[in-house]
């Protein structure tokens, strides 16, 4: 079969790579795809917004399938221009990519089918959140109802900090997405990302990691896209997982059915564990970035027909198998990143490092240029590595990181410390 994979970066390079492996594949393409992608699959420059030229491109190539990684055309209703076209679309419709394109309707959902979450109040004026702020104290937690590509969070400490986070948003510091406010209660645990597989009607578990939203080492510094990640979860076990998926995923897919907009791609929650239990923080749409660098290689089975049964209603009588071994990735990024940097600096030594035991890497913002790669974006490269414990994958990819040649470039030194302090414990 003929597949288009949507999107440019580290987690489209990793699905591109597990893609590449399916004995299905006739022809592959990716659009707009980067560098490392170019190894994987025929990248063409298809804007993602201009939907016509999607559909137009699949009917000339006999595309069978289309897979959409980013939540921008998912929310944009890529899968449902696809779908009224006659093609095969892998993730939810615009209605159902509502979960992560609205908080307010997440949260929404969640209170009127018991789902465990944050308790909170959404606001379309600044006086009435700021009351409400001030009558439940801080920490407390200021979120843009729409999306605000990662920034659209803040926990503040004090009210005067929320309140201003209030102002930043209604005042358009954030565009559209701030119209309007959703402020909640500040949860306290310790964060995991779920990954589920959904066919409308049926979710299975594909697998769990922990992500590093903060630059610098010690979850120090501005909020990043995520600068490393690591699979499985540690505090998600055979029994808090089964919680999740009762207590929250499943509830939702029914939720979700009932409303007319069934659920199906990959359904990603933002968890904090806490002590009464898994709270969903977040939904996303689709897959993580960076935690598709680490899923993708614990997956065992042929991506292609589990997405294919996802989009067929085929759940049901579908399994998937994992490698045990854990995975773990360290994005390294430009200097200045997530503020200010510069692109067309040079990076050297990319065979060498990915000649490390264990070792993939995935390329995000990286150009090719008179046979040099460049660094073009803000997280440039996914460093990848699987190993025996998060130890002996951590020190591997470090390896790998010593071999690559980029001054312009940084990456944290302590990603999957919490994983490494807990194995040690044991
Ligand atoms: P989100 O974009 O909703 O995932 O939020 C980004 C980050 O903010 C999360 O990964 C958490 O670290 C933090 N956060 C969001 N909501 C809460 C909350 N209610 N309590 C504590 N931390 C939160």
């Amino acid at each position: 079969m003929n597949i288009l994979l949507l999107g440019s970066g580290g987690r489209e390079h990793a699905l591109a790579w597990k893609m590449a492996d399916s004995p299905l594949i006739e022809r592959f393409y990716c659009a707009p795809g980067n560098t490392g992608i170019a190894q994987e699959a025929e990248c063409v420059p298809l804007e993602l917004t201009d939907h016509a030229a999607i559909v137009a491109f699949c009917r000339e190539h006999g595309i069978d399938l289309v897979v959409v990684g980013p939540e921008a055309p998912l929310c944009a209703g890529v899968v449902d221009d696809l779908e009224a076209a006659g093609i095969k679309a892998f993730g939810p419709s615009r209605a159902a990519a509502q979960l992560e394109g609205s908080k307010g309707f997440t949260k929404d959902l969640c209170r009127a089918n018991a789902i465990p979450t944050a308790a909170y109040a959404r606001f379309k004026d600044a006086k009435a959140a700021k009351a409400y702020i001030r009558s439940h104290g801080a920490p407390i937690v200021v979120k843009a109802d729409g999306l605000a590509a990662g920034k659209g969070v803040i926990v503040a400490q004090s009210e005067a900090e929320a309140e201003a986070a209030v102002d930043m948003m209604f005042s358009g510091g954030l565009g559209e997405a701030g119209g309007e406010v959703v402020v909640e209660e500040f949860l306290d645990g310790e964060e995991a990302s779920f990954f589920a597989l959904c066919d409308g009607e049926t979710a299975i578990p594909l697998a769990t990691a922990q992500d590093h939203k903060r630059a610098f080492d010690g979850d120090k510094g501005p909020n990043t896209g995520g600068m490393g990640a690591y699979s499985p979860a540690a505090n998600i076990d055979a029994a808090m997982s089964g919680r999740i998926m009762s207590e929250i995923i499943a509830p939702t897919m029914r939720a979700m059915k009932a409303m007319s907009a069934p659920y199906k791609g990959v359904l990603y929650a933002g968890l904090m564990i806490t002590s009464q239990g898994p709270k969903l923080i977040e939904y996303n749409a689709r897959f993580g970035d960076p935690e598709t660098q680490v899923l993708m290689p614990r997956l065992m089975s042929d991506l292609v027909p589990a997405l294919l049964a996802a989009c067929d209603g085929m759940l049901k009588s579908f399994d998937l198998r994992w490698y045990e071994m854990p995975a773990l990735t360290v994005v390294m990024a430009a200097k200045g990143y997530p503020g200010h940097y510069t692109r067309g600096t040079v990076i050297e030594g990319l065979d060498q490092a990915a000649a490390v035991e264990g070792v993939e890497i995935f390329h995000a913002g990286t150009k090719a240029e008179g046979g040099r790669i460049l660094a073009n974006g803000g997280r440039v490269l996914n460093i990848s590595a699987t190993g025996k414990t998060v130890r002996e994958a951590q020190a591997r990819a470090y390896a790998a990181i010593a071999r690559i040649r980029w001054p312009e470039g940084f990456y944290r030194r302590d990603i999957g410390w919490r994983a490494v302090q807990r194995e040690s414990r044991v």
